[in-house]
């Protein structure tokens, strides 16, 4: 059977509290017991001690101290709450008895008289408690003295006190359980509210949150948790839907030229410089496409950095290939310095390294004119590796500093000015660099250039 969490809470507490009330309870009835014991046997020995001094044994014979008292007192009345009296020889035969006690007899046990220690009995249909002292007459001991009181209130008192408890543990119990289930539910209702409103929460009303009640008990903070969560979550969508909506409008262009090139094409027969010409434009739509393609792929694939298989590269004859590679594919002067006196080795994967470092050159010499100068540099900060590629270009605008790392964002200026590109090589960067465990980070100025810095972690 599954309870659910307030019933939960609630018997596990009155389980807890029933055996606390049970050894209360319990050690309750002891203490009475015992105190109402101790009472009567007190009462016992002083009733014993009274007789001691009245009664005695000589050869055999009992005396009485005062006979006609003796035959007045109380045990032969019926009293409230009467002693009964037996005198016993050595051997526990019975010589005299209090009237009282009728036909019934008390229990002989003579290694009790020697430690004046009272028990309880019953006689007839009555219970006592009973103590026995011996008769010694100059030195002999002549027989016993039996004396027993009646132990019938205080067993009735005992009874009660048993059947109320009997009777209040349950009733107690089942008022806690009650009022526990009562207050957990009360305490678990945010909870709900939440389970609630989470629920009613779906991709089409993602910007809804849950309200937060108390801001700053454990409930509002689990509150803050899941409204945090949502954000994100939220956020995460909405990049998702912008990336879609990019990347089709990014591959609609190219495929609209391409479309609007071959039906002027075919609207009527062409010269072949004509058809060079279309094709060409054609061409350049494909290409435009499937760079594209190529880097929404980059983008998309899944490789964690654990993954990733790295080795150990010396940056400066690293970046001194890679330089001079890209300085005559592009045609361009890229100067190269090493601020370290010593070799610097890091530990990294070699494709994504080179891919980082083609996208950020490339970004260098597309956003900076001509004869400005492309510095490459490496060193070491603080036993930490480290590139940086400096450019003397247009620059970015402060606001756009993190923006550029969005996938498909281009500063307007690049597009006004038509400069090649698709927007994701930054966010490509982005993504390896991350893998990789490096550090990226952009200075830049807009108008004086642009420095970009990848710092290297411990190997
Ligand atoms: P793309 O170069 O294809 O536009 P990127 O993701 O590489 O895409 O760059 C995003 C934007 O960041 C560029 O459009 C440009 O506005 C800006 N940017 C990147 N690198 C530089 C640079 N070195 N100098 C100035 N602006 C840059």
């Amino acid at each position: 059977m599954k309870l659910a969490y307030k019933e939960r809470i609630a018997s596990r507490l009155t389980l807890v509290t029933a055996l606390i009330i049970l050894v209360v309870f319990w050690v309750i009835y002891l203490v009475a017991n015992f105190t109402v014991v101790t009472n009567i046997d007190r009462e016992l020995g002083l009733e014993t001690d009274k007789h001691r001094g009245e009664i005695f044994m000589i050869n055999g014979e009992i005396r009485f101290l005062h006979m006609d008292e003796w035959q007045e007192m109380e045990h032969s009345q019926i009293q409230l709450n009467p002693i009964f009296i037996e005198i016993v020889d050595l051997e526990g035969n019975s010589m005299d008895r209090s009237p009282n006690l009728r036909e019934n007899h008390l229990s002989f046990s003579p290694e009790k008289s020697a430690r004046k220690e009272a028990w309880t009995l019953r006689i007839g249909a009555s219970e006592v408690r009973q103590m026995q002292i011996p008769l010694i007459n100059a030195g002999k001991l002549e027989g016993y003295l039996l004396l027993a009181k009646s132990f019938e209130d205080s067993r009735e008192l005992l009874n009660n006190l048993r059947n109320v408890l009997l009777v209040l543990y349950p009733v107690i119990l089942l008022s806690l359980f009650l009022t526990m289930r009562y207050l957990a539910g009360k305490s678990i209702e945010p909870i709900q509210q939440i389970i609630r409103k989470t629920n009613q929460i779906t991709q089409s009303n993602l910007n809804e949150r849950v309200p937060v009640a108390e801001p700053n008990d454990e409930i509002g903070q689990l509150t803050r948790s899941i409204n945090e969560l949502l954000e994100r979550l939220e956020a995460s969508l909405n990049r998702e839907k912008q990336f879609t909506s990019d990347a089709s409008h990014e591959l609609r262009t190219p495929l609209s030229v391409l479309r609007g090139t071959l039906e002027v094409l075919i609207r009527k027969p062409r010269n072949s410089e004509e058809y060079v010409e279309k094709i060409k434009t054609a061409l350049s739509s494909i290409d435009r496409m499937s760079a594209t393609i190529d880097q929404l792929l980059a983008l998309a694939r899944e490789e964690k950095g654990k993954n990733l298989v790295k080795e150990e590269l010396e940056l400066i004859t690293f970046l001194e290939e890679i330089v001079d590679q890209l300085a005559n594919e592009q045609q361009r002067k890229i100067s190269f310095r090493c601020e370290s006196g010593v070799p610097v080795f890091v530990n990294a994967n070699e494709k994504s390294l080179q891919m980082i470092l083609g996208n950020l050159i490339q970004n260098a010499i597309k956003y900076s004119g001509p004869d400005t100068e492309i510095l490459v540099k490496t060193g070491v900060s603080q036993t930490l590796p480290y590139i940086e590629i400096c450019d003397a270009g247009s620059g970015i605008s402060p606001e756009y500093l993190e923006k550029i790392f969005d996938p498909f964002f281009r500063e307007k200026e690049a597009v006004d000015q038509l400069i090649p590109g698709t927007g994701l090589g930054l966010a490509i960067v982005k993504k390896l660099a991350m893998e990789s465990g490096i550090k990226i980070s952009v200075s830049s100025e807009k108008g004086s250039g642009s420095t970009f810095r990848l710092d290297f972690p411990i190997s």
